[in-house]
């Protein structure tokens, strides 16, 4: 069974195609297209690149086409993107504008072009259905509470992969295989003891922490929308409600202005005075420029608040895991987020952690009570996996 993912950006577009067999998963292409000006050519050239390359011969082979869908109004999980989930999805394009927006406008043109294909998303709230009600909860009225004003917690797909994968890695089969089911029976499956307690951190473009306790979430830093909890490349973190209408009433500024720098002009950017990509900001910082180093040292800061936070609600951790671009790659910020944490119980092999970009791997001191480990994230796979359950249910 082929299943394309499709990851939809506002100009551009990245895919890989997984094929599915009996016990076994292969990623048979993977490409993208930045700077798209026109989306319907760019999926027209997607579809020619995965015949070019003998992936498929024709679209018709194509089972499904899955999307990481980020939020939609009264709909969550797994679901075929019909009509009325990609109005659901609109509902929350202020909430999400740097997401939903393009992937209402993708989706509707990859339906105008393979109108027999399912398409299905994966929706990055899935993963946080079953963390306690207290960890999601504004204290806003009611009424503004079934509006969507809650915390909804995003990265689903991400945190989902690293729960399941770090269970296997660390040989709890029985976690593994809850995370697994965790779509279709919302975490009954049992498990051993003792509990396993793995703290998350994807760190990327946009970034957030995910406590995990026995493969399910207990929470997100992301909160009401993908634009909170940590610093994210250009978009704000957490902020102050009274933040908005102080700003609008003192500086004059318009809610749409305000929006637009909330969205584009905040997080890393706003810090280090124009970079939002680590690299460059580190280019900055080694050349002396305090407001590069005060971006890195707020990203760290705050990754160290929220690691704190699950840390202590999981009383305790059996795992810290670094994903994602930042996190796999970048060994400086490991090292600064695990600095001084022997507390803790967490102790950085320095020479392992200097070694080791984008591979699995644990990266703490054998003596560190909390293995520290680098796992690289596969999104993709996990939108792929649902995607192949959600047909193979609707057949039976
Ligand atoms: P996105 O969230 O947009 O998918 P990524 O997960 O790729 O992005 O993360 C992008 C961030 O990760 C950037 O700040 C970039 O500097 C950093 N990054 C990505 N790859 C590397 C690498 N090979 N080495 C160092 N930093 C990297």
């Amino acid at each position: 069974m082929k299943i394309l993912v499709a990851n939809l950006g506002s100009t551009s577009l990245k895919w890989r195609l997984f094929d599915f067999a009996v016990g076994q998963e292969r990623l048979l292409h993977k490409g993208g297209f930045e700077r798209v000006a026109d989306y319907a050519q760019a999926i027209e050239d997607c579809l020619a690149e995965l015949k070019r390359s003998g992936a498929i011969q024709h679209e018709s082979e194509l089972a499904a086409v899955g999307f990481k869908t980020i939020m939609a109004r009264g709909i969550n999980g797994c679901v075929r993107l019909d009509q009325q989930v990609l109005q659901a999805m609109e509902f929350y394009n202020q909430i999400a504008p740097a997401h939903n927006p393009p992937y209402v406008t993708g989706i509707r043109l990859f339906a105008r072009r393979m109108p027999d294909t399912p398409l299905i998303g994966l929706f990055e709230t899935a993963f946080y259905q079953w963390a306690p009600e207290a960890a999601m909860r504004y204290a806003v009225p009611q009424a503004w509470h079934e509006l969507g004003v809650r915390r909804w917690g995003f990265h689903g797909a991400s945190h989902k992969f690293i729960a399941e994968r770090s269970a296997e890695l660390l040989g709890r089969e029985d976690v593994a295989l809850r995370v697994r089911q965790l779509y279709v029976d919302g975490g009954r499956s049992p498990v051993r003891q003792p509990e396993l307690r793995v703290i998350s951190c994807h760190l990327g473009g946009s970034s957030s922490v995910t406590g995990i306790l026995n493969g399910v979430a207990i929470g997100n830093s992301l909160g009401m929308s993908p634009q909170s909890g940590l610093p994210q490349n250009n978009r704000v973190g957490d902020l102050d409600a009274f933040a908005l209408p102080f700003l609008m009433r003192t500086a004059r500024l318009t809610l749409d202005e305000a929006e637009r720098v909330l969205c584009q002009e905040s997080g890393l950017k706003a810090l280090s005075g124009g970079a939002n990509d680590i690299r460059d900001i580190q280019a900055q910082a080694a050349q002396g420029d305090p407001r590069a180093q005060l971006a890195l040292d707020t990203l760290v800061h705050q990754a160290r608040h929220w690691i704190g936070a699950f840390h202590l609600e999981l009383n305790g951790a059996d795992a810290l895991v670094f994903t994602a671009g930042i996190g796999e790659n970048q060994t400086r910020i490991r090292q600064a987020i695990c600095a001084q944490l022997e507390q803790l119980g967490i102790a950085l092999d320095s020479a392992a952690n200097d070694r080791v970009r984008a591979q699995e791997s644990v990266i703490s001191t054998p003596a560190s009570r909390v293995k520290v480990m680098v796992i690289p994230t596969n999104e993709e796979l996990v939108v792929a996996r649902e995607a192949k359950r959600l047909l193979e249910n609707s057949k039976n």
